[in-house]
């Protein structure tokens, strides 16, 4: 049975003080492993202060972004093994904020994957269609791409350690949650596309989370279908009460 996994993605939100007061009662929530995996992305600036905040905690940290190289001259970047030093242990991959505003290809993000996996990090990696590309019927060919783009030649003893977060575009930071119908057949096509076009035999023990407009009142009837393992929650992560509630409502 897949654990479910709550991931808050703070974007550019919180200061250092917020950040770790928030970690804090996290904790104190939170104190043993559950069944939930919980995992918090703080902006760069707070990750070590809550890596230290979480030192035996069950809580996990992610970042939100990372270059591919190891490390030289790349003004602003900073490198998975950096984030593996300052005590991360996953980072979210291919936000659709950053392939939008960002210009980042599936080229690039595969780069990222395999240099995160290489580093020990273990990514969240985000898919997702725009409302025109639904419209136009072309969702599960854009999914299918992104995976294929994504996780060009990863071997199967790493396509474990990825969770794969379905994030329709349109859905994020909108209000406009995906029903847990349409959320579900994607799902479930992400599953089918990993064992076919992947040929990875277990990916029923895939982590697929979904992302768009999470909150405690939809998380039921989304956690409800067979193939939704978790969520990757934005605006109601930013609020403590909101997001101790989508995980206690996650627990089984
Ligand atoms: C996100 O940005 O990953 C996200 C899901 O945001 P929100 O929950 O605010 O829609």
């Amino acid at each position: 049975m897949i654990n479910p996994m709550i991931a808050a993605n703070w974007k550019m939100h919180k200061t250092i003080p917020e950040a770790v007061a928030f970690a804090k009662q996290l904790k104190e929530k939170f104190p043993k492993p559950g069944d939930v995996d919980i995992v918090i992305a703080p902006p760069f600036t707070a990750l070590f202060p809550v890596v230290e905040v979480l030192k035996d905690s069950p809580i996990h940290v992610s970042a939100q972004n990372m270059h591919w190289e190891e490390k030289g001259a790349y003004t602003g970047e900073i490198s998975a093994a950096m984030l593996v030093d300052a005590g991360c242990e996953f980072i979210i991959i291919g936000h659709s904020e950053r392939r939008t505003l960002f210009g980042e290809t599936g080229g690039m993000l595969n780069k990222k994957i395999h240099a995160a996996l290489k580093s020990g990090l273990k990514p969240i990696f985000c898919i997702g269609e725009t409302l025109e590309e639904r419209e136009s019927g072309a969702t599960f060919r854009i999914i299918q791409k992104q995976i294929k783009e994504g996780l060009n030649n990863i071997i199967s003893d790493d396509i474990r350690k990825i969770a794969l977060a379905y994030e329709p575009i349109w859905a994020i930071g909108t209000g406009k949650t995906a029903t847990p119908p349409q959320a579900q057949e994607v799902h479930s096509f992400i599953r089918k596309t990993i064992a076919t076009d992947l040929e990875y035999d277990r990916a029923s023990e895939i982590v697929i989370i979904y992302g768009g407009s999470v909150n405690p009142e939809n998380t039921d009837s989304l956690m409800n279908q067979p193939d939704i393992n978790g969520a990757l929650v934005g605006g109601a992560g930013l609020d403590f009460g909101s997001f101790a509630d989508i995980i206690k409502i996650s627990e089984r």
